[in-house]
């Protein structure tokens, strides 16, 4: 028996984690477990504008996050679960784009059934992305509102940060492409809604895979557009950092268990403790530096993993639904699996057709 090196998190288990754990999550949560939202990065990759840089979080808590600290999170959250995951770099504003997904490829290789996405911005050129997938074989694209050509991360529309160029790329080989939403009017923005019908439409063959449940921190937007959206049949939903029970409500009655997938947004945001709420239209990652302003003599004040937080309102939506073992397999795994293999075959299949290039164009001569 080898020893395997543990990293050393900065989290252990407390006994109001291990009874949210016992009571809601592990009577729900299923053997074999696929995360479909997964970050890693080293503390290097951090470029020197980005506002991440001599963070206590990124310096101090995780600076680094690779296969092993991810798995450590996994074993020690979840325990008794076998964890296959997609994995993509932190998208920090300023960020070594060639370094985190180098790292972000090698990593993931230590797992055969795991994946990884490419972190894009839109100054890279189809050719460019289209080589990455071929040769290092990345099998979806992770953009991010941050990298917007607006210079207005907050309020830019889809292709801003996601161009034409680059979903062409994902469409011609049937890929995943991991989409957090701008605009504080989320998925019920009137721009969102319709550029997700259009593009979603004219890129058919791409799998939209709407972080944050289409960035629904709160079921409100859901209601608004959802009957759109539930007909969009290529898109997606991950549970990364939804906290809240409505929203899961809403989804699962709108598109049913077969287009939501887990996802656990770490590291290292899901691992903090606390909760992502809501209030009117807002919404925010809420711990105990921001939230427990008093003393709480009157309850159990301590806080638990936001991870854990997603799961039980997951789990209580899944028991209020009724759903069946295959289709709560389906959110934790089944899904996530199918498509991350159907996603690795079309690459591959995209690496053979390479390689008889020569032996076309040798034909084409004579
Ligand atoms: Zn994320």
């Amino acid at each position: 028996m080898t020893a395997t090196k543990q990293p050393k998190l900065p989290i252990a288990l407390t006994d109001l984690d291990r009874r949210i754990f016992e009571e809601e999550i592990d009577p729900v949560l299923p053997r074999k477990i696929f995360d479909i939202h997964t970050h890693v990065y080293l503390n290097e990759h951090i470029g020197p504008e980005s506002p991440e840089r001599g963070s206590i979080v990124f310096d101090r808590l995780y600076p680094s996050a690779g296969w092993d600290d991810c798995d450590a999170a996994d074993r020690l959250l979840l325990p008794g679960r076998e964890v296959h995951r997609v994995a993509f770099g932190f998208p920090f504003q300023d960020v070594d784009f060639k370094a985190i997904n180098e790292f972000t490829i090698t990593q993931s290789r230590k797992d055969p059934q795991s994946g990884a996405f490419l972190l894009v911005k839109p100054a890279m050129s189809a050719e460019d992305v289209e080589r990455q997938i071929v040769e290092d074989g990345f099998l979806g694209l992770k953009p991010y509102r941050l990298y917007t050509t607006t210079g207005d991360p907050k309020e830019s529309r889809i292709t801003n940060f996601l161009p034409e160029h680059q979903l062409e790329v994902a469409d011609r080989y049937g890929l995943g492409i991991i989409l957090q939403l701008s605009k504080s009017g989320g998925i019920a923005d009137a721009d969102n809604i319709s550029d997700l019908e259009r593009l979603s439409e004219r890129y058919a063959r791409v799998r939209f895979i709407m972080a944050h449940c289409a960035r629904a921190f709160y079921p409100q937007p859901l209601d608004r557009v959802g009957k759109r959206l539930a007909r969009l049949r290529n898109v997606y939903f991950d549970s990364a950092a939804v906290c809240e029970y409505g929203s899961y409500d809403r989804l699962l009655e709108l598109v049913g268990p077969g287009r939501i997938m887990y996802g656990s947004d770490d590291l290292p945001a899901c691992v903090d403790r606390g909760k992502y709420i809501s209030w009117g239209e807002a919404w925010m990652h809420g711990n105990e530096d921001s939230l427990l302003c008093a003393e709480l003599p009157h309850c159990d004040s301590r806080m638990t993993f936001i991870r854990y937080e997603v799961l039980r309102a997951l789990a209580r939506a899944i028991r209020r639904h009724a759903l069946s073992s295959a289709e709560t397999a389906a959110i934790f795994n089944d899904t996530a699996a199918g498509l991350v293999t159907e996603f690795r075959a079309a690459v591959r299949d995209a690496g053979h057709r390479a390689v008889s290039i020569p032996y076309q164009s040798f034909q084409l001569r004579e």
